[in-house]
């Protein structure tokens, strides 16, 4: 998978891309491209997700992560965390998300590795921020 989320200062939007799982059969829609599942943004946060594509499309997985943010704009982690705890005990699936609200950012995953990055420019004071996550965290 290669997801992204952005906010603009003024709107939020995901993308998510993806070659599928190995062995998958013809005519499989994995959950990329279902809103919802492989991505989500409404005016509070926005999220792209990795890994098990019929288990994210169980969980609703992207949308689990917004809803999760709910109106708190410091939740974005907590809400990846949950999202993925309910995914893996509830439905026995694995994967990955990231999600970005106006205060926050979230990483997490419950697969063997998901590389990440985080890049925050303000305009104004021109200032940048880069985080890079390589190493496997859990
Ligand atoms: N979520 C994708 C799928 O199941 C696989 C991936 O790229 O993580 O199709």
């Amino acid at each position: 998978t290669v997801g992204a989320v952005a906010f603009d200062g003024d709107g939020f939007a995901c993308c998510t891309s993806t070659g599928g799982v190995t062995f998958k059969r013809p005519g499989r829609v994995g959950d990329s491209p279902l809103a919802g599942s492989g991505g989500y943004a409404d005016g509070g946060a926005a999220c792209s997700t990795t890994g098990h594509g019929e288990g994210i499309t169980k969980a609703l997985l992207a949308h689990r992560v917004v809803w999760g943010c709910g109106a708190d704009q410091t939740r974005a982690s907590k809400a990846v965390d949950d999202a993925l705890d309910f995914m893996k005990t509830e439905i026995g699936s694995q994967g990955g998300a990231i999600c970005l609200t106006r205060a926050s950012y979230g990483v997490g995953f419950n697969t063997k590795r998901m590389p990440w990055c985080y890049i925050s420019f303000d305009t104004e004071t021109e200032e940048e921020e880069i985080l890079v996550g390589i190493e496997p965290e859990s």
